[in-house]
């Protein structure tokens, strides 16, 4: 598998957990869509 230890959003440096792909709803949503160079809009800190 991918590895899992990053947000699979490009935009998007948060940790996830092994079972996570996306930190948030809003990386979900931004890499379903396929949205590149576009700021992480889950709010986490050292994320923008
Ligand atoms: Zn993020
Ligand atoms: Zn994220």
């Amino acid at each position: 598998m991918a590895d899992n230890d990053k947000c699979a959003h490009e935009g998007c440096v948060c940790a996830v957990g092994e079972d996570e792909e996306y930190c948030s709803p809003q990386c979900r949503a931004a890499g379903e869509e396929d949205v590149t160079g576009i700021a992480c809009d889950c709010g986490h800190p050292g994320c923008s």
